[in-house]
Order: C-alpha cells, then structure tokens, then sequence
C-alpha cells in the first residue's frame, strides 16, 4: 500500500511512499537488534569511516534534495541547501564523536579497589522527525545514535517521505551493515498506531522525538509506561529582547531573518520581538521597512526570500492569531493577501499585548509579534512570560548586560547580538518547559545515546563483615 504527499502550491502528487501499517513494526524492529550487535562492536575508526562515506553521499544528492523539499513542503532552493549544508556537518561532528565516547576511572574508597564509568550503546533508537528542516533533523534524529554504535529506525515525516527516504538511500550507500539503518513511512491517519507500535516494540530502548508539543507530551506518555528515555524537541515561542543600547540596524537584520526564514516554520523562529520603549518606534520603522521588502514567491521560480508554507492549515491559524490580535487593538505593520492558498506575505503585528493569543501560541508561520517593554526587566518577564524555552536574543551595546540578561531568561538556547536561528552540530541543542528535554549535538548527544555503565574490578582479597 502506498500514500501520496501533494505539492503544498500546485496541488500536483510530489511523492509516494510506502503506508506501513503497525503490523510491520515487529519484523523492522526485530531487523534493527540484529543488526545492532556487530555494529555496536565495530572499532571506532571503521564507524567512522562509514560516518563520512554517509555525509559524502547526503551531498551528492543535492539536486535530488532540493527537489523534493520545494515539491514536498514548498521550501525554497535556499532552505533546502542550507539543510543539507548542517545535516552533512552533523554527520561528519557524528563521525569526530566515536572516538570521543570516553568514560573515566573514579576513585573507590575500597582498597584495591578499580572503579569505572563505561560508556556503552544502547541497542535500538527510534527517532521521529518533523518535515519542517527536514533533512537536519531527519539526521540529527540518526547521526550521533548511529556514531555511539546504536542500530536505527527513522520514522519520517508524512509530509515529507521522499526528503527522509532520500536519506536512508544516501546510508545505505554508504555501507552500514544491513538492518543498522531503518526507515518507517507510514499515512498519516496510521501516525498514532504506527508511533505507538515502534515505542512499544520490546527492541527499542530510547526514543528521540522532535515535532510539536502536544505529539511530544503523547510520545512521553506511551515511553513512560516502559520506562523508555524520550530526548524531547518540541515547540518554541521565540523572544528576541532589543534593549535602548541596541544596534538597530544590527537588530532589525536579525529579527527579520530569525522570524521569516522558512517562513516562520523553525523551532527557533522569532515569534516575539519585545522593545524596550525608548527605542520602540525607531525599530518599528527600520522593521516594517526591512520587512515589507521580503517577497513571498513560488520557490520553484527561486526570485523571492520566502517560499510556500507546509499547508492552507498553517495560514488559517496565523491569520487567526493575527485577526485576535487586530481586534484586541494590536495594529498591523505590514501584511498583505495570500495567494495560491500557501504563499502567505511576511507579517509584522504590532502592540501585542500578553492576554493576547499571538503572544502566547507558537504560530509557526510568517508572522510575528512585536511586544513594548517598559524596561530592561520588564522585557525580561515578557520573555519569561511563556510555556516554551527553547531559543531566545538579546540585542545590546554592552555584550556584558547582554550576558547578564541572557542568563535571566528561561531557555535552552540565548544569543547575545544573535539571531534566536541558529544552529550548529557541536552545540548542546534543547529546550525546557513546554519545549522538551535531553539534548541533542556535540559531546550532549553522547550522553543522550549510551548507557553509563559502573564497573569494578577488585584487584585485593575481599574483606566481608558478615
Ligand atoms: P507534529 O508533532 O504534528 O508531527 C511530528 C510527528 O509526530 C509526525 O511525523 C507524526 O508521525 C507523529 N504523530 C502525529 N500524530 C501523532 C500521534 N497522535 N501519536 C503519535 N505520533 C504522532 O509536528 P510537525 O507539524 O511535523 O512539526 C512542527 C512542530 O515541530 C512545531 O511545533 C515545531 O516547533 C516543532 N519543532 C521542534 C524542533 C526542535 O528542535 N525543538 C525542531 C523542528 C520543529
């Protein structure tokens, strides 16, 4: 059995793949711990090499990426290279990392006594991954799981099948021993009983999941009854903090990139802009002019910053954040009509206030609120004022408040003079609160997918007290 995913833009069939149904997911699973054991006992230097020969062959399928991002979720040329870019970097940190899975000797208070932390794989990790950056998180959810020497099964997005599948070819031709790679594409109405039959199934010892908050909170669930560790990636509400020292110009850059880069569709978008007063007028002018100059545009005719959004749902939702927002006295910088149902114009909402709905609920689309703060700490409680915790900015003069300030803010992730998109695979990447938990990325990632093992070795005879 097979589905279809359309062309968000044209309507047109983008690609097929196959409708797994849960009734697969044992025989997958079962492919996945069989495999798990030569690979987990391979030297560090032949996973390695494989690692590499994996980032080698992600880039050879630029054309082919490109491609089925803009048919799949309406990307534009740029998101999709960009992806590629930090996926094949992801790889390749993965590929450093294996012989950097390092434990350490302790000191034992028991005479003779040699005592260790071992760091060891797993066995099978699940991973999910969203179609919004599909191809870096579609291998974030693979590459440092593999590098630990874990077997993996990617579970791909509905909305972009041929993007992840597209990855699973370039592994495989990259060498790794059979079944130590595996993909599961499924209907979306078959997401809830697929999903739950990979958690369930008794080979799979961790989960990694990144998508939305109210996936996350069901996936979190479904583990917990096996006592199965989840590492959660979920959703963000963005602050990007412009105090009165700020460069505006340097600001207003930042601010247009991180909330309508991809349209809005990031984790890490900047959903809240929040001024402080002194300078609130002077940056509405910068940014309404900044922005009103982004075009949205068919990316397949790569002339315009923003392509399409993922679905008609996605405008649907912004424009009714932005319409309770209008209503409530908010005031529109710039907007405009969407056309072709997906090609939605950036949109700048100003006089947000915190009983507002667009101050609280991820829009994850072009649109984004700006938010006046009395002060310095005024604009640190906006920022705080969420469920989310993911990514956040300060914008300032004095790097040393902007340290300050970033340290008072809760999240995972604070750039001082930074854009809150912004991503590296060496960095501990992750949020709190209604964003998640665990970490992805650099030496973090180690942690997240090994066992930490205590061993002893006595080297004296035993003194017992019994
Ligand atoms: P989503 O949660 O709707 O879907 C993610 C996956 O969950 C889907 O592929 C689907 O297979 C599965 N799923 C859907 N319903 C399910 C159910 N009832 N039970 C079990 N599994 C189910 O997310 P999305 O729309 O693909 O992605 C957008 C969201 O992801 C946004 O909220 C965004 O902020 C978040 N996100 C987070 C990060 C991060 O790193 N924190 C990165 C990218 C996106």
């Amino acid at each position: 059995m097979e589905f279809e995913r359309k062309n968000p833009l044209t309507g047109d069939v983008a690609s097929t793949a196959q409708a797994m149904q849960a009734s697969d997911i044992p025989a997958i699973a079962a492919r996945a711990a069989g495999a798990f054991p030569a690979w987990s006992a391979m030297g560090p230097n032949a996973r390695r090499a494989v690692l590499m020969k994996a980032a080698t062959a992600l880039e050879s399928r630029a054309d082919a990426f490109v491609e089925a991002m803009m048919g799949e979720i309406g990307a534009t040329k740029g998101w999709a290279l960009f992806n590629l870019g930090l996926a094949a970097s992801m790889v390749r940190e993965a590929a450093a990392l294996t012989t950097q899975i390092a434990g350490e000797v302790i000191p034992s208070d028991k005479p003779g006594c040699l005592a260790m932390a071992l760091r060891e794989p797993v066995g099978v990790i699940l991973g999910i991954a969203p179609w919004n950056a599909p191809i870096i998180l579609g291998v974030r959810a693979i590459a440092v799981p593999l590098a630990c020497g874990n077997a993996v099964i990617l579970k791909a997005s509905e909305q972009c099948p041929r993007t992840h599948s597209l990855i699973i070819e370039a592994f495989a031709e990259a060498g790794f021993p059979d079944g130590v790679v595996n993909v599961v594409t499924n209907a979306p109405a078959d997401a809830a009983e697929i999903v739950g039959a990979l958690i369930d199934a008794p080979e799979v010892k961790r989960i990694n999941f990144t998508g939305s908050t109210a996936v996350g909170r069901i996936i979190a669930v479904r583990a917990a009854q096996h006592l199965k560790p989840c590492l959660l990636e979920l959703g963000g509400k963005a602050p990007l903090i412009v105090l009165d020292d700020a460069d505006l110009d340097e600001a207003v850059k930042a601010a247009a990139f991180g909330a309508f880069m991809n349209q809005g569709q990031i984790c890490m978008s900047t959903e809240r802009i929040i001024v402080v007063e002194s300078v609130a007028a002077a940056f509405a002018a910068k940014f309404k002019a900044k922005v009103a100059g982004m075009a949205v545009g068919d990316p397949r005719e790569g002339t315009t910053p923003l392509g399409a959004v993922v679905d008609a749902r996605t405008v649907a939702h912004c424009q009714s954040l932005i319409d309770d927002a209008l209503t409530q006295g908010a005031e529109l910088l710039t907007g405009g009509e969407t056309t072709h149902n997906v090609l939605m114009p950036a949109h700048v909402v100003a006089g947000v206030t915190q009983d507002m709905k667009l101050f609280r609920d991820e829009s994850f689309g072009p649109v984004v609120a700006v938010i006046t703060a009395r002060d310095e700490a005024h604009a640190i409680e906006l920022a705080n004022d969420t469920e989310y915790g993911l990514s956040a900015a300060v914008f300032t003069g004095d790097t040393a408040r902007g340290l300050r300030v970033a340290r008072q803010i809760k999240s995972g992730i604070c750039h001082v003079n930074g854009p809150t998109v912004h991503d590296e695979a060496q960095m501990p990447f992750g949020g709190v609160g209604a964003s998640g938990y665990g970490r992805f990325g650099g030496k973090a990632g180690i942690d997240s997918f090994t066992e930490l093992r205590w061993i002893t070795m006595e080297t004296q005879p035993g003194h017992f007290p019994i």
